[in-house]
């Protein structure tokens, strides 16, 4: 599994897709995975487990789709916040594009 370095871009209150009861739920179906521990490396929470379908972007001026990744809500929080995730990452537009 890959990481990624991303920053957090704080729109955890727009809405989920249509069809998908959070964002979160969004990123599960995609993946075909479950949620279950924060994806931030670095996660101050021990063992957090990811409560918010986190939005944000890579650290990659080539790159500005936003993607979802499972955070815990303290993470999610930290709006602007630089920092290394791990994967899968799900385009919050097309949940077809995953970064593995
Ligand atoms: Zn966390």
């Amino acid at each position: 599994m890959s990481t990624y370095k991303v920053h957090n871009l704080g729109e955890g209150a727009r809405p989920a897709p249509f069809g998908y009861s959070s964002w979160l739920d969004y990123w599960e179906k995609a993946t075909g995975m479950k949620a279950n521990r924060c994806h931030r490396v670095d996660c101050t929470q021990l063992l957090a487990k990811a409560t918010d379908g986190a939005h944000v972007q890579l650290d990659n001026p080539n790159d500005n789709h936003w993607y979802i990744v499972p955070l815990c809500h303290k993470c999610n929080c930290q709006f602007g916040a630089h920092f290394t995730v791990g994967g899968p990452l799900v385009s919050a537009t097309d949940p077809s594009v995953i970064l593995w």
